[in-house]
């Protein structure tokens, strides 16, 4: 990596910006580094390569399969530097070690998995008139540009990377301002992995700068954008402008709903790791436990003795949660627990934060907050950190109601053993996935995952992705 550059049609280019930002360690808040502040003609650069790449060079000559062994090589790349990208990823982040090393394994499962599919997305044939053939083919829509958060940087990448390239795009990636590192690190290692100069292509800086320049980019196809939904209107807005589409993964507030009939020892530990999860900074983290009110007296003292066990700490020790990432985050996650606390929420429990923690880092003591009042903005707005809420409902109808009860609809789970009760509240939750007696915040490659309403639109994971980052071309032929 080189300091305050881009990774530009497979070479490190001097941004054309003076302007830097700082990278600062979530674990001190000291300073380890700077990134390129891009401008305008940084992105318009990085855009010309990817069209370039994708019109006239390499890239856009590659057949299906050639882009499949590319991705798979990329992956293999990729797995036997785990250990070197875990490390920086954490030190980048704030992660715990473990949650680092879970994140670069999944990073190397969506390059396996797109690697695999990327010979497999098949058109159809459809019955016509006599004497006409009507195909359907699925075509790259050329060059795609990808707006990324801090929160899960590298399994991002290849989140939102792999399933355009499989297809044949060439890409323009914005990492977070706050989180780079693997971003930056990946491109250069794709060169080993053999893609052509400008497939993969990265620009750093600020939001309303840098992103927004490549969202407004004419040379941009189609935009992938996950983030706040504050910003995902902006980019929806930006690409209409010049009439392309994007898919908007924009967070949640999803929610645990637990019957009387649950296995609590199944739930509790799962409701517990579903909030913990990187330090609550994931967007389809398990934010609220809705709970029959008959089991409530039961649940709450089950799940604030094992919040009482989590503890935040540094990365390297390796405890359930590390910092959060910014001293923005740490102020805001903050401010939602104060409000909460003037507003008389009860507070059920609290984890620690561990004492050989670091003064400057950028730790919040879980809180598990109940009963929470329905309308309040614990109940319906996205913390973004390790806080939990709690909130009892009455019966079924009830339940559906609750957790259909904010602007959100990205993932959710129903805990019971009723075979009938999960089937009618798996159709009647809003939400892209539904779990039944498990939860999986960001789980699962092959699970195509999106939302609706403020958690946005599209899908990703899974071939579902592959026709996101694809168009459908009707072919007629007329043969006699
Ligand atoms: P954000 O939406 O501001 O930033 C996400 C990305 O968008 C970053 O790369 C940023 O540089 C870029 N961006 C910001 N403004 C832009 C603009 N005007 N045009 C183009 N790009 C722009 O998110 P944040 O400030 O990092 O976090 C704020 C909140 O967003 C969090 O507290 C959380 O609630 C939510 N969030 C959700 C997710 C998720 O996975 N859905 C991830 C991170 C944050």
């Amino acid at each position: 990596m080189s300091p305050n550059c881009n990774f530009i049609a497979g070479t490190w280019v001097p941004a054309n910006s003076a302007a830097t930002l700082p990278v600062i360690d979530p674990a001190t808040g000291a300073g380890i580094g700077s990134i390129a502040d891009s401008d305008v003609e940084d992105v318009d650069r990085a855009v010309k390569a990817a069209r370039a790449a994708y019109d006239t060079g390499d890239w856009g000559r590659t057949s299906a399969v050639e882009r499949g062994r590319m991705l798979s090589r990329f992956a293999a790349l990729v797995a036997t530097r785990a250990e070197e990208i875990s490390a920086l990823e954490s030190r980048d982040t704030g992660k715990p070690r473990s949650v680092a090393a879970a994140d670069i394994a999944a990073l190397v499962r969506y390059f396996e998995f797109y690697g695999a599919a990327a010979d497999k997305l098949h058109g159809e044939t459809i019955p016509y008139q006599n004497g006409f053939l009507v195909a359907t083919i699925h075509e790259p829509y050329g060059v795609t540009g990808h707006i990324l958060p801090w929160n899960y940087p590298a399994q991002m990448f290849g989140r939102t990377l792999a399933p355009s390239l499989a297809v044949g795009n060439a890409t323009v990636l914005k990492p977070a301002e706050d989180a780079c590192a693997s971003a930056l690190y990946l491109a250069e290692l794709s060169n080993e992995a053999g893609f052509p100069p400008g497939a993969i292509n990265v620009v750093t800086g600020r939001g309303a700068g840098t992103g927004a320049a490549l969202a407004s980019h004419r040379g941009i196809d189609f935009m992938s954008f996950t983030g706040s939904p504050e910003v995902g209107q902006i980019i929806q807005k930006l690409c209409a402008d010049h009439f392309i589409t994007c898919t908007l993964e924009l967070g949640g507030k999803s929610p645990h709903i637990v019957f009387a009939d649950a296995d609590l020892d199944l739930a509790v530990p799962a409701i517990i790791r579903a909030i913990v999860q990187n330090s609550g900074q994931t967007c389809s983290a398990g934010s609220r436990v809705l709970v029959e009110r008959s089991v409530y007296e039961e649940l709450v003292p089950r799940l604030a003795d094992a919040f009482a066990k989590v503890t935040a700490g540094a990365p390297d020790d390796d405890h359930a949660c590390g910092p959060l990432i910014s001293a923005r985050q740490q102020a805001r996650v903050q401010a939602f627990v104060s409000r909460a606390e003037a507003a008389g929420i009860p507070v059920l429990s609290r984890g620690t934060v561990d004492s050989c923690a670091n003064a400057g880092g950028f730790y919040v003591t879980p809180t598990l907050f109940g009963p929470v009042p329905r309308y309040s903005e614990l109940a319906r707005e996205e913390v973004f950190g390790p806080v939990l809420s709690v909130l009892p409902f009455e019966d079924e109808e009830d339940a559906a109601l609750l957790a259909n009860d904010t602007d959100y609809g990205l993932i959710a789970a129903v805990w019971t053993r009723d075979g009938g009760r999960q089937l009618r509240l798996a159709r009647k939750v809003h939400s892209g996935q539904f779990f039944v007696n498990c939860y999986g915040a960001g789980a699962g490659i092959e699970l195509p995952f999106g939302g609706t309403g403020k958690s946005g639109h599209g899908r990703e994971k899974g071939l579902a992705a592959m026709h996101d980052f694809s168009m459908s071309k009707t072919i007629v032929i007329q043969h006699g």
